[in-house]
């Protein structure tokens, strides 16, 4: 295994057996760029590529940081709808961006089976683009999209903030998604929206990236 990573025991909420989770040392996590979308580029080791944890007894998968917050129906629900159908098999060890691809992908079923909330599968649909852009491949704008209509509804129908999304980042992300996808006219519309909000000025560092991303969906536009 490469330097930069480490195993650690897991304990399964929801079987209660244990297993080995693959970790990034932080001390070889080193950012090179950002995209607009908040994607982050690294030199060396993705650790975004080990943010899953799947259990590889039961197949019950989330982030690492979320891993232990479920309540006794998404226990249930997990047993119910995604043990019986899964083939046991370890993520352990260096994982290539293809089974990372994997592992997000039973997040968001394990996600969807849970009946979760829109903003955690947001996270997890925007990952999976991400991943994609890195291969150059063309599903990432499926995914863009799926994140989109995530963020559309929590707008509408979430209380913000949550999940440390607040309501002019949530703004700032239907524009630039939509720019992504090549809604132009809408991106536009919500740039503006975003600017003109009294809440985008508590956020100097992104209505500065908004106004950018404003300018660059205008040109398009118009293109
Ligand atoms: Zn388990």
């Amino acid at each position: 295994m490469l330097d930069d990573l480490y195993n650690k025991k897991i304990e399964c909420p929801v079987c209660m057996s244990q297993f080995e989770a693959t970790k990034v040392r932080t001390k070889a996590i080193k950012v090179a760029s950002r995209d607009a979308d908040f994607c982050v580029y690294y030199e060396g080791t993705n650790p975004m590529f080990y943010d899953i944890q799947v259990c590889e007894n039961c197949g019950y998968a989330a982030s690492s940081d979320k891993f232990e917050q479920l309540g006794d129906s998404d226990r249930k629900k997990i047993k119910e709808n995604i043990s019986p159908r899964w083939n046991k098999r370890s993520f352990a060890g260096e994982r290539n961006i293809d089974a990372a691809i994997e592992t997000f992908k039973l997040a968001l079923l394990n996600l969807h089976v849970r009946n979760a909330k829109n903003s955690e599968k947001a996270r997890i649909c925007l990952r999976i683009a991400w991943m994609y852009r890195l291969k150059k491949d063309e599903k990432e704008k499926e995914f863009l999209q799926f994140t989109l209509n995530c963020y559309k509804e929590i707008y509408e129908k979430e209380r913000l903030p949550a999940d440390k999304l607040d309501e002019v980042t949530c703004m700032y992300m239907i524009a630039e998604l939509n720019r992504r996808v090549g809604n132009f006219d809408e991106s536009v519309k919500w740039f503006s929206r975003m600017i003109s909000s009294p809440e985008a000025r508590k956020n100097a560092s992104l209505l500065e990236k908004a106004r950018d991303q404003f300018q660059l969906a205008k040109d398009q536009n118009t293109d």
